[in-house]
């Protein structure tokens, strides 16, 4: 028997803190939020409509990704724009992949043996999509997603953080229509946009054999995170752990080794013997001298999803 179904909701804007029972009130407010999530929100919402029409016995559950970066203090969080638009149209920042931050996070502070609120962490979620987080005592105080997922780390075909001038003179230029532009940040950028290919093992690949656009593709990737590394660490003020997760956090020592470069001074060091033999379950990585422990946590965000549906 199936004892409860929880759904990945990906925007739950700033009404849902914590995962929430479906219902009718449910329902509507995941609907009104469809203009922050138009590719994914819709698509929630049916995979929840037929649930119900399966198991109408059975309780559901959304569990929201934008929901672990609700604890984001407003310095963070909001834009350097008119307050009305934040007012008007919740104009902010959400942050995404939160189930896999919240995760990683808890795994971390178990292996770590401290209680989650007497640990800082960095945890860098690197998939497709890719985002980092700065973690203060189990609380998210920052990220590098957005309003939507464009903004922050690059990604496989996201250009991440641009100058916000780019699509207007873009526009100009090349009299393309702000819907087009919009597409092409979001699935001509990123790697593919830099090298032509949007799957990192490729990238490396052809980095490796010479091929000079995947190996600035590899740089440039690298280098975004390293800047998130600095500003989390400055955000925190103190940094036990770094994660690694996701794809590429996970199975790519390259470039754990490449965002930690020249990071000694933040307390960072990377042990390569080790981080060169990373295989399955959590792995730690840092060399001794490293003030941050360096670790390597396969996600499971399947997993948080149904540990978060069974707490509801
Ligand atoms: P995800 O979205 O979390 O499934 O991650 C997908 C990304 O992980 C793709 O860019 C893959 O190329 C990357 N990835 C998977 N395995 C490896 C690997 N062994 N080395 C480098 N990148 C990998």
């Amino acid at each position: 028997a199936v004892f409860a179904v929880g759904h990945r909701v990906v925007h739950g804007g700033e009404q849902f803190q914590e995962p929430a029972r479906i219902d009718e009130a449910t329902l509507t407010v995941i609907e009104e939020l469809c203009p922050l999530a138009p590719l994914h929100n819709p698509a929630n919402l049916t995979g929840i409509r037929v649930m119900r029409e399966l198991l109408p016995q059975v309780p559901q559950v959304a569990v929201f990704d934008t929901a672990f970066h609700q604890t984001m203090p407003p310095c963070a969080f909001r834009y350097a724009l008119p307050a009305q638009f934040y007012q008007d149209y919740g104009v902010r920042r959400y942050g995404f992949h939160g189930s896999s931050h919240r995760y990683v996070a808890r795994e971390a502070a178990g292996y770590l043996g401290s209680p989650p609120e007497m640990l800082n962490l960095i945890t860098l979620h690197l998939g497709n999509g890719a985002s980092a987080a700065a973690i203060e005592g189990g609380r998210s105080i920052d990220t590098s997603m957005g309003l939507t997922p464009l903004e922050g780390l690059i990604m496989g075909t996201r250009c991440g953080d641009l100058d916000p001038a780019v699509p207007f003179f873009l526009q100009a230029k090349t009299g393309r229509s702000f819907a087009e532009i919009e597409s092409i940040l979001n699935r001509e950028s990123g790697l593919k946009g830099i090298c032509g290919v949007n799957d990192m093992r490729e990238v490396q690949q052809s980095a490796q054999a010479g091929d000079a656009a995947a190996e600035l593709a590899l740089e440039m990737f690298c280098y975004r995170i390293k800047k998130y590394i600095g500003a989390y660490t400055a955000a925190l003020g103190r940094v036990d752990g770094l994660v690694f997760t996701g794809g590429i956090g996970e199975n790519s020592g390259e470039v754990r080794a490449r965002s930690c470069r020249g990071l000694a001074g933040l307390g960072i060091c990377v042990d390569e013997r080790k981080n060169s033999a990373v295989g399955g379950g959590i792995t730690p990585i840092q060399a001794e001298e490293s003030r941050v422990a360096i670790l390597v946590i396969p996600t499971n965000e399947e997993r948080e999803i149904a540990l978060q549906t069974v707490t509801v």
